[in-house]
């Protein structure tokens, strides 16, 4: 039970225990800006002994040399456990992320399915026998990297920890899950729950403090082998820099600022709800979210005034009513930092054709803000070059496919995109020049639990999801047996 009296606690090496000297942080409630709980901050003692934790357990061998088949044994209890708690994970997950219930629903589904997908996954992983020159046969062998740090942000705080822990634990390795300060809690959860599911104590350590001492002590140590990190492309940098010394394995899923390419022979009955919904859902907050609407000169009127259309009539409120389609951003501070960025839009000279407020009355106690749409913009405004992270969409109309690849491909960011149009021929063209690492056609969906995804150019390194995820977490072992 999360109360704010009793603070939360780091788990490592199996047992719960606070934070050296018992510190603690407010974890706050974005709907009403309330105290909702206090976790523990992990000092870099607490980080080495969590570090320390899973290197014996994997050292122990009881999970990283287990039969594939009694690792996804464990991985499937894990997702039964996340099913039946499925109602109290969503109602906390709403709660802390501030996310519609709804979604956060389905959210902790998407988490119980990413576990089956590994636990199936764990007795698919396996190398290959190469024909060298040499007389002999060559083989190779998958093994767990060893020790790894999953960081994670506070948009999809279930999600994207499933995303990193199911498939570095169907390896075979032993992992610390550091969640965002701002939605430790479900995180946590999981902890508990993958004890429950017998999985050896050690193997998963959950630990929380801020990112700039325990998430920094834990990039930066020794003794982890790999780190896979989502968020910020700036803290991705530091994370590069604190593992270059270690050496330390890294994969970085970070931000975006994914085109939606809308031509004129598009249907806008399905591409203007989907130029709403893919970026104002989880309230702009998605690394995927369409935020730049390429969208031809000779629709661009229509099209602009069915998105300002569906922009209105989104249900704003409280994140635990069923009706609610969008709900607060993260904080308050967060919201001020895309309000100013709408500030900077109307400045920059692009039309405020929707939304730019934060809406009054029952919901002015958290941090909502209203869906905002701008457009008649420019590329090279910063509303179109900058990640804001929250519900502002920004359209700029284009001429022609040259152009409009121009145009899209002139970020520092490549992480999804969508293309609308009936015509396969200039799909098929423009997916092949847009470079991003997910693209949908005629869809807005960006992520399959069974396909790679990540980013080109500064939205990452490496591929999560599908079969592409392994690769994170294992080492590739060549053997050669001579036949001499
Ligand atoms: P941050 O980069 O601020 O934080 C992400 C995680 O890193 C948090 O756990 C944070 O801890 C921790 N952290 C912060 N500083 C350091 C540091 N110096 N060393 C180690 N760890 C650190 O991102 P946000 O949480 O603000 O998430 C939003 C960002 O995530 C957006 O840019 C978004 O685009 C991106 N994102 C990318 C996705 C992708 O797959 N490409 C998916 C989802 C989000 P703390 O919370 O305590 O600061």
């Amino acid at each position: 039970m999360i109360t704010t009296e009793r603070p939360t606690q780091l788990l490592i090496g199996g047992s719960w225990r606070p934070g050296e000297g018992e510190k603690t942080f407010d974890v706050v409630e974005p709907a009403t800006s309330d105290v909702m709980a206090r976790a523990a901050v992990a000092s870099p003692a607490d980080v080495d002994a969590a570090v320390k934790a899973a290197r014996a357990a994997f050292e122990a061998g009881s999970w990283s040399n287990a039969a594939a088949s009694a690792r996804a044994k464990v991985l499937y209890k894990i997702a039964d456990l996340i099913r039946s708690n499925a109602q109290r994970l969503a109602t906390l997950e709403a709660r802390n992320a501030g996310k519609p219930i709804r979604d956060a629903r389905d959210e902790v589904m998407g988490a119980a399915q990413c576990f089956e997908y590994y636990a199936g996954a764990a007795t698919r992983i396996f190398g290959e026998t190469i024909p060298v020159t040499a007389p002999g046969l060559d083989f190779t062998l998958r093994e767990p990297v060893g020790v790894v740090a999953l960081i994670v942000p506070w948009n999809f705080p279930l999600t994207i920890a499933s995303w990193k822990v199911a498939p570095a634990l169907a390896a075979g390795n032993a992992a610390i899950l550091k969640p965002a300060s701002y939605t430790p809690l479900t995180a946590l959860e999981l902890g508990r729950l993958a004890l429950e599911a017998g999985l050896p104590e050690g193997v998963l350590n959950v630990i929380t403090g801020p990112g700039a001492s325990t998430g920094s002590a834990l990039a930066g140590h020794p003794g982890v082998d790999k780190i896979a990190f989502t968020g910020e492309t700036l803290t991705g940098v530091s994370i590069l820099q604190q593992a270059a010394p270690n050496i330390t394995r890294v994969s970085l899923e970070l931000g975006g600022k994914s085109p939606n390419i809308i031509f004129a022979d598009a249907d806008l009955d399905k591409a203007a709800p989907a130029a709403v919904n893919s970026v104002f859902g989880n309230a702009g907050q998605d690394c995927c979210a369409r935020s730049r609407a390429f969208v031809h000169r000779s629709i661009a009127e229509e099209f602009d005034q069915r998105v300002a259309t569906g922009s209105k009539q989104l249900k704003v409120g409280d994140p635990l009513d069923a009706g609610t389609e969008v709900g607060p951003l993260i904080s308050i501070k967060q919201r001020e930092r895309v309000q100013g960025y709408i500030e900077v839009g109307r400045q920059e000279g692009a039309r405020l054709l929707a939304g730019g407020a934060a809406p009054g009355g029952a919901l002015s106690r958290g941090s909502f803000l209203e869906p905002t749409v701008f457009d008649r913009a420019e590329n090279r405004m910063r509303i179109a070059q900058e990640e804001i992270f929250g519900p502002v969409l920004t359209i700029i109309p284009f001429t022609d496919e040259d152009e409009v690849l121009r145009l899209v491909n002139d970020t520092p960011y490549g992480l999804s995109g969508s293309i609308w149009t009936r015509d396969i021929g200039r799909a098929l063209r423009v997916a092949r020049g847009v470079r991003t690492g997910v693209l949908s056609i005629n869809s807005s969906r960006s992520v399959h639990q069974e396909a790679p995804f990540g980013g080109y150019k500064r939205s990452g390194i490496g591929r999560e999801l599908g079969m592409h995820a392994l690769q994170l977490y294992t080492e590739v072992k060549n053997v050669f047996i001579s036949l001499e």
